[in-house]
């Protein structure tokens, strides 16, 4: 029989998987706390690597986070324990290295991702067949699952109430946010047994589970920083800035947002810390604290929109919008071929396509009006959209990728209403007045001046010599007229003024 949920295991294996620190980890703090002996376990699981190009920078990012935990362990230990990692099926790896191990319990945090949830529950099944228990914790959001529902008992579906009843559930518990310590004693951490690869490395080298370095972005790139280390680096610059958050955030050639989201999909910094800072400042009347918290809120939204409807994985929200005629065939995969490569004749589209594919990173206001203009403009679906952005995004999260394509998409969860569509020139002349945005990515548009290169097919033909661009040689002429589309979408979608789409 295993050993129930609040009863002590002697020995446990901690299971990392979207949490990769040490530092305030509920999984690791109360293995440390009951138990004698304790080991820490990684597993690359083919499955999940299979779909992905071998130079993917969110695998280089984990490869080098796990080097980063490994450090961590070994400090935490006093250089007796190392992470342990493994290349094969977790549903095989983790049942498997229990038993080696002799542990009554494997703890991990939840993860609600539908097939995350399949997989633990393949897990959960082949340790309890052995008498071993699969405790899990919740880490990856602030509330979860049903913690926060409206007064009749079902989830919200919509933000703004959301956010009201987040925000006074946390003041209602202050203690949610305290550091739950398990970076304090690690007497518990226990030397590994060997490992499987080359020179006894305990993380192995990328070439070793089938994978190489990541491509190099552009020279003026950052580049990702990862591990918990990186994290720190990132988050200590952009607490400098977060004040200005709220008034630069939607300028993409500012440098507003905390390109954090990385972090927080893979842990290796803990959310419970950045709401807590994000909290101090508000307290001292930072309004920026104030919007990026509200982001914040926006994820824990989103995920449990997944969780409690997880059949916007492949469907829309609203049911009623599976039915809508997208665009299928040659022209509409000629015109979704063109934005994933950043060449639609629109020069914000292009540049934050071209952004996303040099290094996986879009800035938020560009994720929106893409995501529109691939959906209103091209009447592609948001879901090859939302697959494209899933193979590329760095911080590619299911519940917030999902409902970022649903929300401009207009089929999901308090989503951007049907008839609101983004003019992307527009957009163009608010969000990037100057241009220097469009300059950065679209070069071939750098000389254009003034409103020019927001629309360049509008500009004179001596403005465009100047500039020694020939349109439809060095920079396509646009693949579709907006006002035209605008009115495509708007019959695709219903009955203007009607409330409901409909086909
Ligand atoms: C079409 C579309 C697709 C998106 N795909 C993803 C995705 O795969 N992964 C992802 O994390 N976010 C996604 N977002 C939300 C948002 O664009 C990114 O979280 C943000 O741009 C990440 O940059 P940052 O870390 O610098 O964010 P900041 O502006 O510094 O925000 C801090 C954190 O808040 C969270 N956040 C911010 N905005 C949102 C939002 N609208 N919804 C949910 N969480 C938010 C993220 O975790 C982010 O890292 C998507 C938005 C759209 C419109």
């Amino acid at each position: 029989m295993a050993i129930s949920p609040t009863e002590s295991a002697d020995r446990v294996l901690v299971w990392f998987r979207r949490d990769l620190r040490v530092a305030d980890h509920p999984a690791l703090a109360r293995a440390l706390r009951e138990a004698r002996s304790v080991w820490c376990v990684f597993v690359l699981d083919p499955a999940i690597l299979a779909g992905l190009p071998r130079d993917d920078r969110r695998v280089a990012f984990i490869h080098a986070s796990l080097a980063d935990l490994d450090a961590q362990i070994a400090v935490l230990s006093g250089g007796r324990a190392r992470l342990i990692v493994r290349h094969a099926a977790a549903a095989e790896a983790i049942p498997d290295l229990a038993a080696e191990l002799g542990v009554q319990a494997v703890h991990a945090h939840h993860d609600d991702d539908p097939a995350a949830l399949a997989r633990d529950a393949r897990v959960r099944d082949r340790l309890a067949a052995d008498g071993r228990a699969l405790r899990t914790f919740k880490d990856h959001v602030i509330f979860e699952r049903a913690e926060i529902l409206t007064g009749a008992g079902t989830p919200y579906g919509v933000f703004t109430p959301y956010k009201n009843a987040w925000l006074k559930a946390l003041h209602a518990r202050p203690g949610l946010l305290a550091d739950c310590g398990s970076d304090a004693d690690g007497a518990a951490l226990a030397a590994p047994p060997p490992g499987p690869w080359q020179d006894g490395a305990a993380v192995p080298a990328a070439e070793e589970f089938g994978f190489s370095a990541a491509p190099a972005g552009p020279p003026d790139d950052p580049g990702l920083r990862p591990g918990t280390r990186g994290g720190e680096a990132l988050l200590h610059e952009f607490l400098d800035r977060i004040d200005d958050y709220d008034a630069v955030r939607d300028f993409p050639a500012s440098p507003g947002p905390s390109h954090l989201g990385i972090h927080l999909r893979f842990g290796t910094l803990s959310l419970r810390r950045l709401v807590a800072l994000a909290l101090a400042r508000i307290e001292g009347g930072s309004r920026g604290a104030q919007t990026w918290l509200s982001e914040l809120i926006w994820r824990d939204f989103y995920h449990q929109v997944l969780f409690h409807h997880p059949h916007v994985v492949g469907h829309a929200y609203r049911a009623d919008c599976d039915a809508i005629g997208w665009e299928r065939g040659e022209r509409a995969d000629a015109d979704f071929a063109a934005w994933c490569a950043g060449r639609t004749g629109y020069p914000l589209v292009d540049a934050g396509m071209r952004q996303l594919n040099a290094t996986g990173y879009m800035h938020n206001r560009l994720r929106m009006v893409t995501a529109s203009f691939l959906t209103k403009d091209l009447g592609v679906s948001w879901q090859r959209g939302e697959a494209y952005f899933a193979l590329h995004l760095n911080d590619f999260e299911l519940a917030s990728n999902n409902g970022g394509w649903q929300w401009a998409a207009s089929t999901g969860c308090d989503a951007q209403p049907w008839f609101r569509i983004f003019n992307p020139v527009t957009q163009s002349e608010r969000f990037d007045p100057d241009g220097a945005f469009i300059r950065r990515w679209v070069p071939e548009l750098a000389r254009l001046q003034g409103k020019a290169i927001h629309a360049p097919w509008k500009a004179r033909p001596a403005e465009l010599a100047a500039a020694r661009v020939a349109l439809d040689i060095d920079y396509p002429l646009p693949i579709v007229d907006h006002d035209l589309a605008r009115e495509k979408t708007l019959a695709r979608f219903g009955s203007k003024g009607s409330g409901r789409p409909v086909v």
